[in-house]
């Protein structure tokens, strides 16, 4: 059968690894640290997926925690104006319900599966080098290592990468008990709050080491009032940041905070890094070639929480890419090929990100607003989480964001 190596135990590279294993491919993983390390560490993402990337988890029978973690069922938008203000507030509904599943939990849990189910699993943080000697080794050697040092080997696409620098400052903190939402306690959603030209936070449900909790998550403008996590190394002063930043800008969030704890040491993550799309194959010095995969490739920025749904999307393409090659070399043009066939529904989650990096122009405020008093536009705006490419249709020209208002308006 044929080899293949995975670099990198996330949620790309565990899924396609588990894919592979499942239609008979032997596969090596490697991963730098063990299930233990990363269920005992720190938290990385908010990791809220939507229908469709949960669906390729059931579809390779991986959704193990499905039956614990809180569906997500909703996504809310409310936007702080003069005095902190709440002057726009909707929640739209979700087709199919979104979740998050502690990467903690599920990595470590994933890769148990992997190993249990007879593949090997080689611990070892991998090298330039070391993927030298293995391309030689395997049939197919892919990275899927996210924004870590192995990025290098693939060159920056700058037409596709509208941006040189983070555009926010990132600071998450999971925590036990938040209180419900007051509007429609009834239901989970994950609720996005902006507070213009500072930022946003987001708040959402999740599963992680000690059952449910809530992650507040603030997106700051960098430099602005919200960029203050950089170096903060104690955990109680990062979420004692969080709520201090949640009072002044977003009181109705505060107001359920008040007795927020973390649910762990770990339970914080403070960062930023420049979304940056790159080219698909790396070239190793000895001439051997290796494909990336998922943030390798495309890394967008968290705002609009599409990294790990765009990661299961890109598993997802890749594996029937590889199944369908049957018996034939994987070379640089099927590599290249497998990659632009993923980007095909790539795009349109980095064409979506990038814009809500931007100050929104006035046609989108006024979208945003309408969707208060025209539930189908909340709707709407919340399924794209699922399939950015509605987008296309509605958001990004004035004209046409105006002709379905007058559409849904007349409805
Ligand atoms: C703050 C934050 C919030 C986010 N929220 C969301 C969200 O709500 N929804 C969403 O869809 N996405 C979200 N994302 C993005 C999402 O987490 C990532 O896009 C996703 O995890 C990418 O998956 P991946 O498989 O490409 O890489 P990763 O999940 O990063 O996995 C890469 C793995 O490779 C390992 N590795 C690195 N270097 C090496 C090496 N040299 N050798 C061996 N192993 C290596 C790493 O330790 C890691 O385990 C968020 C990201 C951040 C930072």
């Amino acid at each position: 059968m044929r080899k293949i190596l995975i670099v990198g135990a996330g949620q790309s590279g565990l899924q396609l690894a588990l894919g592979l294993q499942s239609r008979g491919y032997e596969v090596t993983l490697m991963s730098n640290r063990t299930a233990d390390e990363i269920r005992s560490g720190r938290v990385m993402s908010t990791q809220c997926m939507f229908h469709t990337a949960l669906q390729h988890e059931r579809d390779l029978g991986l959704n193990f925690w499905e039956s614990q973690a809180p569906d997500i069922e909703g996504v809310g938008v409310s936007v702080a104006g003069p005095g902190s203000a709440r002057v726009i507030d909707w929640v739209g509904r979700l087709d199919g319900h979104a979740q998050s599943v502690d990467q903690r939990v599920k990595m470590a849990g994933w890769m148990e599966t992997f190993a249990q189910r007879g593949g090997q699993l080689v611990i070892h943080g991998a090298a330039v080098g070391d993927l030298d000697y293995f391309s030689r080794a395997y049939d197919l050697v892919l990275v899927s290592a996210g924004k870590g040092e192995l990025v290098s080997m693939f060159e920056r696409d700058p037409e596709r990468s509208p941006y040189a620098a983070p555009q926010r400052a990132l600071a998450v903190a999971y925590v036990h008990g938040l209180g419900p939402r007051p509007e429609h306690p009834e239901f989970d959603a994950v609720r996005c709050n902006l507070v213009p030209g500072v930022g946003e936070l987001f708040v959402m449900p999740t599963l992680t080491t000690s059952g449910r909790a809530d992650i507040l998550f603030w997106e700051g403008v960098p430099g602005g009032p919200l960029d203050v996590f950089q170096g903060v190394k104690d955990p109680d002063e990062h979420l004692s940041l969080t709520l201090g930043l949640l009072e002044e800008f977003l009181p109705w969030e505060y107001a359920r905070a008040t007795k927020a704890e973390l649910t762990d040491a770990g339970g914080t993550l403070a960062g930023r890094y420049a979304p940056t799309v790159r080219k698909p194959v790396g070239r190793l010095p000895g001439g051997g070639l290796v494909l990336g995969v998922a943030d390798v490739v495309v890394a967008n920025d968290p705002i609009t929480g599409q990294g790990s749904n765009s990661a299961s999307k890109c598993a997802a393409s890749y594996l029937s890419a590889i199944v369908e090659h049957g018996d034939r070399p994987f070379d640089e043009a099927w590599m290249r090929a497998t990659f632009e066939r993923y980007w095909a529904t790539a795009r349109h989650a980095t064409k979506w990100t990038n814009a809500m990096l931007a100050p929104p122009p006035e046609h989108v405020l006024t979208l945003l607003g309408a969707a208060g008093d025209l539930k189908p536009v909340a709707d709407r705006f919340a399924n794209g989480f699922n399939d950015p490419a509605d987008f296309e249709d509605y958001f990004y020209e004035a004209a046409r964001a105006e002709a379905y208002l007058a559409e849904v308006a007349s409805a």
